[in-house]
């Protein structure tokens, strides 16, 4: 099958987050089985150049209508991770994608409206009929109403649209000049049924156009899909998702195990699997030597995340202050764009600056997250809401048991030790309910006590986890199946 993903994202060039590594995932999955699959990217500046092999020009005269005029774009290809990416790059005077971060930006709705118009725009230039796109999150929303309504009425009647829902706390939410900015009447989408904002109804959101207007709408776990659709999580849209369930469901993401795997993963002190597994102490004791932690007979409690309220952020310090004073080490790898919560963090590790058990590392960085998820005994996920979630699972693969809140994909992958109707070699981690100190400390407490009291069940609890498939292997024929049924 010939399958176009047209995204904001795609790991390792343009990672923020999850969106990056899924789009990557899913397009090497379905690349491996046999499919045609290529990515369509805005040419960003502060992209990893580095990790885009033989990067050139290859459409060199796009006119990408916008307002009254057109707006030119040169189209570049290069490879990422055995990927076919295309780039394109805009000469806007507004410089679209020329503003050293991916997002943040006072323009964003407009700036990603734009890439949607000349996605398609390129795709009909360069006579590209897929039978399937695929689009990701509120960025590429407009991608299936310009199709439907703009190029199929040109002749692009060929490919069906597949949408997924990566985090529905960003919409996309903004004034109807941006329609008309890629040539659409807002008066024909100013309707509840169509993009009209739920909650302001002068504006529109571009996350229910691709909602109402796909195909088919995923979003990346089965119990997020539920919460979006009957709670409050659905942040306004849980109307649109209600009249559209037929066509929508949750497909979990997967890891990608070249990438996350303690069998072959470079960045790791000692390389272990299942059979060898005594070898992970060697990464607890390089963890310790490399972030000054004292060697002792202890647990490694460690957190990996973007310091969000998403996250749980207030949850994440109790946890620290609960490991530190219940015979625990504590590692915190994490950073947050928001400066004031990057200062919290960085006060708290002044203070605890002469810890032997504690390691604040307040930055984002990739190759120190591999050897703290092969070093730690357990990982603490306390997240408000989830919509999938890879820390998690990607653990699990190094034999570290979750400490996770039961939301979202947490719920979906992670099965407690005491509480679940699973027999036990199914039980892989701890699971708490409440957002609150008590429902931290419940799960953590039972956690470290299993650690010190009953260590053989620990230890069969690491190996549960480490038998989980959480590759892209299931998750990658779900989607395929979803693309067989759009196109009958
Ligand atoms: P989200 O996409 O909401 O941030 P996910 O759990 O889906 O959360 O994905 C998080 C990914 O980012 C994981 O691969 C995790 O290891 C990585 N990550 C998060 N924070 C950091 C950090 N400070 N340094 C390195 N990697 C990080």
């Amino acid at each position: 099958m010939y399958i176009v993903m047209i995204s904001p994202e795609c790991a390792p060039a343009a990672k923020v987050g999850g969106l990056g590594d899924v789009v990557q995932g899913l397009s090497r999955e379905l690349s491996t089985r046999g499919n045609a699959v290529e990515v369509i990217l805005p040419k960003y500046d502060c992209m990893r150049y580095d990790r885009i092999w033989g990067l050139q020009k290859t459409y060199g005269d796009l006119w990408v209508p916008y307002h009254d005029q057109h707006v030119h774009c040169d189209v570049y290809f290069g490879i990422v991770d055995g990927l076919k990416c295309f780039f394109i790059e805009s000469h806007s005077f507004k410089n679209f994608f020329n503003r050293g971060t991916f997002y943040g930006h006072q323009d964003d709705t407009e700036r990603f409206a734009f890439f949607c118009r000349a996605a398609l725009e390129f795709m009909w230039k360069a006579n590209k009929h897929p039978e399937v796109i695929h689009c990701h999150d509120w960025q590429t929303g407009l991608v299936p109403v310009l199709l439907f309504d703009v190029y199929k009425p040109m002749g692009m009647t060929h490919p069906r649209v597949c949408y997924t829902l990566h985090n529905l706390k960003h919409q996309g939410v903004t004034g109807e000049h941006t329609l008309r900015q890629v040539g659409l009447n807002p008066a024909d989408y100013m309707t509840p049924e169509r993009l009209q904002d739920n909650f302001n109804h002068g504006a529109i959101n571009l996350m229910k156009g691709g909602i109402v207007y796909s195909n088919f709408v995923t979003t990346v776990s089965p119990r997020y899909a539920d919460e979006i659709k009957y709670s409050d999580f659905g942040c306004g849209l849980q109307h649109a998702l209600y009249v559209h369930s037929v066509k929508f469901g949750g497909v979990l993401n997967g890891v990608d195990y070249n990438v996350w795997n303690p069998e072959i993963d470079p960045c790791v002190a000692c390389q272990y699997t299942i059979d060898t597994l005594d070898d992970k102490y060697k990464n607890k004791e390089a963890l310790r030597h490399r972030l000054w932690l004292r060697q002792d007979f202890k647990p490694i409690v460690a957190v990996i995340s973007r310091l969000d309220h998403q996250k749980g952020v207030e949850l994440i310090r109790h946890g620290m202050f609960y490991a530190l004073a219940n015979g625990c080490q504590f590692i915190l790898l994490g950073s947050s764009p928001d400066p004031s919560t990057n200062d919290d963090f960085w006060g708290l590790k002044h203070q605890l600056n002469d810890n032997p058990d504690c390691h604040l590392e307040i930055s984002y960085n990739e190759e120190l997250a591999h050897l703290i998820y092969a070093g730690a005994d357990m990982i603490v996920i306390p997240s408000a809401f989830e919509p999938c979630g890879l820390t998690q699972m990607i653990a699990m693969k190094y034999g570290t048991i979750p400490v996770v809140r039961g939301v979202g994909g947490l719920a979906d992958t992670v099965f407690d030790a005491d509480y679940v109707s699973k027999p036990y070699h199914e039980r892989n981690g701890y699971v708490f309910d409440g957002f609150d100190h008590a429902g931290v400390e419940s799960a953590l407490g039972r956690a470290i006590g299993l650690w010190y009291s009953y260590p053989q069940y620990f230890r069969e609890l690491m190996v549960n986890g480490m038998r989980y498939d959480y590759s892209w292997n299931h998750p990658g024929g779900h989607y395929l199946n979803i693309y067989n049924h759009i196109k009958e």
